[in-house]
């Protein structure tokens, strides 16, 4: 069953030229890569897409680091895209939980700081979809 899922290559990691080392990491997996845009996260879609985290002590700054300089908006598919993708990822904590061979664990050493998104259940990437591709919302 091929599924998708919302990455986000935030700003840290642009600003840091991982963009590319990203990306492949993604391509090698074997995941599928069907949107991508380079973008400024505007406010609203930023608070919007961390909803959940309202009123957690680190929201105020995750809004600001999120909507702080360009990011990348990607759409992956394939089977288990949304496990896949944070298996890649690693734990939030880029030291913590991160393991080396992710992504996090590479590369991170923040907890806000951490490089990329990946959505956690189907129901989160298709709102995420929907926030950030509408183009692409199923319904
Ligand atoms: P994940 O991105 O692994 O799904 P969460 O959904 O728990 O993690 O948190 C969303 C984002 O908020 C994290 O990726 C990270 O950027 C930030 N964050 C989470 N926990 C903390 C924390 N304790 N301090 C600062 N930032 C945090
Ligand atoms: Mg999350």
């Amino acid at each position: 069953m091929t599924e998708r899922t919302l990455v986000l290559i935030k700003p840290d990691a642009v600003a840091r030229g991982y963009v590319g080392e990203i990306l492949g990491r993604i391509e090698r997996k074997g995941l599928t890569i069907s949107a991508l845009e380079l973008r400024t996260a505007p406010g609203d879609i930023a608070a919007a897409h961390y909803a959940e985290h309202e009123g957690r002590p680190f929201y105020p700054g995750l809004l600001e680091f999120i909507t702080g300089g360009p990011l990348v908006a990607a759409v992956l598919e394939g089977p288990r895209a949304i496990a896949a993708f944070r298996q890649l990822a690693g734990g939030t904590d880029p030291v913590e939980k991160a393991v080396p061979g992710t992504i996090r664990g590479d590369f991170g050493l923040e907890a806000q700081e951490n490089l990329v998104h990946g959505s956690d259940s189907v129901e989160s990437a298709e709102r995420e979809i929907a926030l950030w591709f509408p183009q692409l919302a199923t319904n």
